[in-house]
């Protein structure tokens, strides 16, 4: 079974004698092996030294390492401007650590060093606990190295801080202190199970914005302007030393893979570039983001109900320092809970680090890693409802009415944006509809045309059209009228439709013309498509009008053409159908 005690680090004294109690004596004597853990707002080494010596010196078996931060966690709690020291102790299990300095370009190099070293110590590790430096480092680049070494367990973790200065963090493993690097502690032995959950609780505030220009960890350009222009439209902040400060809480969100992620912007720059801690991808889709109180407390939840079936003897926390300043007095409400469950320690982080067999660099969210040696405490499962989060303890009515004015503002933006998305995609879709048919429109089917050739030049992937134009149609319109003849043209517009695949787009090109985009269609299958559909026309019984028939004009993209050049030799093939004799189908090729 795991034990874990915390110290708040007030001297050296304090410290000593702790680490000299009997209790403490005892424990280290019973066990395979001990992590200490050290989080401190310290980001000198010369304050961490004096501390590592003395637990060196003291436990000298025990696997020490630790971080710089925007905040620590003991006993579930926050604390700030301290050092909390965390020392586990397993009755089983084994550790090993690994670390390495690492500089600006080497991050998948020493990614995939590391993860050579933790498989090559063992190829069952039940986890790895990272810590690294992501204000100095692209933490992204170093997962990615990690990921390709395939270590085969779960991994988690937290990114150095340093109060919000943006200048300097640390790392360290034993007396090894880092600037820029990385440490990890793996974590091995039959009886011991991890468990690291996650979840983030921010929700997409703006509209989808996409990521036009990027620079390794610097976002240059959003839609075409300077990336920094997107904080200080929406969200009136200025591009000074205060931007970070101002700008944690609204992080850009993005999806990749299906998980929503954050990324933190913390700094920008004169040409408006934004500076991040993790990777942001040109083309990729992102929206302003805000913490959602509701759905933060509703996910703290969920994961504290699977935590207590999972039965902790301790939990681990990375948190992001940007939870601490969305919530206030109020962030407690989701780390004091699982003390509840087990001695609940870590400290909040300038980015997380999670996954498995991929690896993922997480910005606000929180990382909960509960551990355990032996089978689940039988209590815990017999009796969940026991060890729910306590309710939040009763407060002055009046305090803290911030949060709720903002999670009412939240709902406004939310529910204004979603109006006015659902409003432009119904405008979207008139406005590229013809109304008699309700098939696609010109402006569409012009968009399409140039898509396609995009497609065809770019990957050499073949698509054909075939103009459609009604035989005589004028004579139906004399003889019936016009409302007769409208009808006709839909009929004719949904027998196109309906004898068409579905990759396949049919629109009105004018009139009483039709266009059939094919892609993947060369010349002869664009032949047999329109072949198909001229014998679906001419089968049509209309009411009170009989039968009517169609010519055809088909071409397949030829190297080097455009979408004018290709409808043009449709369009003389349309020409030559009709002067032979109408109800035919012809082919245009370019030496034709
Ligand atoms: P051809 O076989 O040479 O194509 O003969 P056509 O009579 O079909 O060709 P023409 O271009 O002389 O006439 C096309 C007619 O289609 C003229 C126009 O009034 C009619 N038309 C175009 N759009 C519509 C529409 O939306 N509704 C109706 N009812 N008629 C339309
Ligand atoms: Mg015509
Ligand atoms: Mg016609």
């Amino acid at each position: 079974m795991i034990q874990h005690r915390t110290h708040v680090f007030a001297d050296l004294d304090g410290l000593q004698a702790e680490l000299s109690s009997e209790a403490f004596t005892r424990l280290a004597e019973s066990s395979t092996a001990l992590l200490v853990q050290i989080y401190s707002a310290e980001t000198d080494r010369a304050h961490m030294r004096p501390i590592v010596s003395l637990i060196a010196d003291r436990l000298p078996r025990a696997t020490v390492v630790g971080a710089s931060t925007v905040g620590e966690i003991a006993h579930g709690r926050l604390l700030t401007h301290h050092t909390v020291i965390g020392f586990t102790f397993f009755a089983s299990s084994e550790l090993t650590v690994v670390a390495m300095a690492c500089h600006g370009g080497d991050e998948r190099a020493v990614g995939a060093e590391m993860g050579r070293r933790i498989r090559q110590w063992r190829a069952d590790a039940a986890g790895v606990l990272l810590l690294a430096t992501p204000l100095s480092i692209d933490a992204a680049a170093l997962l990615e190295g990690m990921e390709s070494a395939a270590i085969g367990c779960r991994v988690f973790g937290g990114g150095a801080g340093d109060y919000a200065a943006m200048a300097r963090s640390l790392v360290f493993a034993g007396s090894e202190f880092f600037d820029q690097g990385a440490v990890a502690v793996v974590f091995a032995g039959g009886g011991l199970s991890i468990e690291p959950r996650t979840y983030l609780g921010w929700r997409p505030l703006s509209r989808p914005m996409r990521i036009t220009r990027v620079d390794g960890m610097r976002v240059q350009t959003i839609d075409e302007r300077p990336a920094f222009e997107v904080y200080q439209r929406y969200l009136n902040i200025a591009n000074d030393d205060q931007f970070f400060l101002n700008a944690l809480e609204f992080p850009l969100l993005l999806e990749r893979d299906g998980e929503l992620l954050a990324r933190v912007p913390i700094a920008a720059d004169e040409s408006g570039a934004l500076q991040f801690v993790a990777d942001v991808r040109a083309g990729e889709v992102v929206r302003l983001g805000y913490g959602d109180l509701d759905l933060i407390v509703q996910d703290a939840k969920a994961l504290h109900r699977s935590m207590t079936r999972f039965s902790p003897q301790a939990v681990f926390l990375y948190t992001c320092g940007c939870r601490r300043f969305l919530m206030q007095e109020d962030v407690e409400l989701e780390t004091l809970p699982f003390e509840t469950l087990a001695p609940t320690f870590g400290f909040y982080t300038y980015g997380e680090f999670f996954g498995a067999a991929r690896l993922t660099l997480l910005n606000s969210t929180m990382v909960a890693v509960g551990l355990r040696e032996g089978p689940p405490a039988r209590q815990a499962s017999a009796q969940p409802s026991q060890t729910e989060p306590a309710p939040p303890a009763l407060r002055d009515p009046y305090a803290n009415k911030h949060a709720r004015i903002i999670a009412r503002l939240l709902r406004f933006i939310g529910t204004v944006t979603a109006e006015l998305e659902a409003s432009n995609r119904e405008i979207t879709k008139l406005s590229i509809t013809d109304r008699l048919t309700q098939l696609v429109n010109r402006i569409r089917l012009d968009q399409m045309l140039d898509e396609q050739v995009e497609l065809a030049r770019r990957y050499g992937t073949p698509f054909a059209v075939i103009l459609v134009d009604v035989d005589h149609f004028k004579q139906v319109n004399d003889l019936h009228g016009h409302l007769v003849g409208d009808e006709v043209l839909i009929r004719i517009a949904h027998a196109l439709r309906d004898h068409t695949r579905k990759v396949d787009v049919v629109g009105r090109w004018g009139g009483e013309e039709f266009l059939v985009i094919a892609p993947n269609a060369g010349v002869e299958e664009a032949a047999r498509l329109a072949d198909k559909l001229r014998a679906a026309i001419e089968r049509l019984v209309m009411p009170g009008v009989g039968h009517r028939t169609c010519s055809f004009g088909g071409a397949a993209y030829e190297r080097g053409d455009d979408p004018t050049t290709l409808v043009s030799r449709a369009d003389a093939a349309l020409y030559a159908a009709k002067a032979a004799g109408r109800n035919r189908v012809e082919i245009g090729t370019r030496g034709a």
